[in-house]
């Protein structure tokens, strides 16, 4: 094998250069006008704003190794199993369920915002269920460990997650009739936009993005997703629409009062790629084997995280709601104050 070959694919291929070079090379411009051309030249976008934040951090002296090196390997070990399985599982999806769709759609603009809501719809199942289902949590919870947010935290998944994400998402949208062609086009964006809304602080500060707050999903919201502040815990589960997280009401804004902490709430080592892939597997591990009988063991599986056979539970909605409950109480309390200064 050619290592230096090797090296080269995999750099053109982390790029996501390699459609470009081709075009220059045959000089075919005119592809660049068809709908597969601008999906190539936006191919590139990301891992460039990722190296820019890097480049930047290097500038401002604040380029920390530790920021990037999980993720990294995550995306090294990622890179050889997560990709093949997940192809399959949605051609496997599609070839299953065509047929039992409630009814077809095609390619059109209309339709396609029929396919982006119910897109939505399920993606908000697969990573509520994610955060809610333990099991689950311990395939989704390599994502949730980094401590500060930047590009890089897109590359931390468990390599699983992937292939469970894209056979929920897929098996909903061709149910609800949504066309492949549109569901490939909407997973396109979604991977641009899911990839993008990771964009560090050091390149862009306010993730609200002016105006686009209230219409997006911003990089705010998904940074308060990452927190794990009482408050920001288990919220803001869409990607691009937050539809559905006003309609379940997971929805979140960032407070400029509460600084965003990024990470999970668990004892952990941020540094260890054995403890951000295994470690909520073996907490899993620990509560099942201490658990008393069958039932109550396969109950931590299903259960939130937190759950506790003893009834004394640390989940996160216990956790958010009684952050609102005491803050609710002491604005109570400044009301008589305020009456009687009247
Ligand atoms: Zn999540
Ligand atoms: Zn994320």
């Amino acid at each position: 094998m050619n290592i230096g070959q090797t090296l080269y694919d995999e750099l053109i291929g982390f790029f996501g250069v390699g459609g470009i070079i081709k075009i220059v090379q045959t000089g075919n411009y005119g592809y660049l006008t068809t709908l597969e051309g601008i999906q190539t030249l936006m191919g590139p976008i990301i891992p460039l704003l990722l190296l820019l934040e890097i480049v930047r951090a290097f500038f401002y002296k604040r380029f920390k190794i530790d920021e990037y090196k999980i993720p990294f390997l995550v995306f090294v070990l990622n890179r050889f199993i997560s990709r093949f399985i997940s192809i399959a599982a949605v051609a496997f999806c599609i070839g299953l369920l065509e047929r039992w769709a409630i009814f077809t759609t095609t390619f059109t603009w209309y339709w396609l915002i029929y396919g982006y809501i119910v897109w939505e719809l399920s993606h908000f199942v697969y990573h509520f269920l994610g955060h809610k289902v333990r099991i689950l949590w311990c395939l989704h919870s390599t994502h949730h460990a980094p401590q500060q947010m930047n590009l890089s935290v897109n590359f931390a998944h468990f390599f699983l997650e992937a292939p469970y994400a894209d056979v929920v998402r897929t098996s909903i949208c061709i149910l609800l009739g949504v066309h492949p062609a549109l569901l490939f086009f909407i997973m396109f964006i979604d991977g641009f936009w899911g990839s993008f809304i990771h964009i560090g602080e050091n390149v862009i500060k306010d993730g609200r993005l002016g105006f686009l707050n209230r219409i997006l999903l911003t990089p705010s919201h998904h940074r308060v997703h990452h927190a794990k502040n009482p408050l920001y815990m288990d919220t803001n589960f869409c990607n691009l629409l937050n539809i559905w997280d006003r309609i379940f009401k997971t929805y979140q804004d960032e407070r400029r009062d509460i600084k965003i902490e990024y990470g999970i709430t668990r004892e952990m080592n941020p540094n260890s790629l054995w403890d951000v892939y295994f470690g909520e597997f073996i907490c899993l591990g620990r509560d099942i084997a201490a658990a008393p009988g069958l039932k109550t063991k396969l109950l931590y599986i299903v259960m939130p995280p937190g759950w506790s056979h003893t009834g004394d539970h640390k989940t996160a909605r216990i956790a958010r709601e009684s952050f609102i409950t005491s803050e609710n109480s002491i604005k109570k309390d400044e009301i008589p104050e305020f009456v009687n200064h009247i």
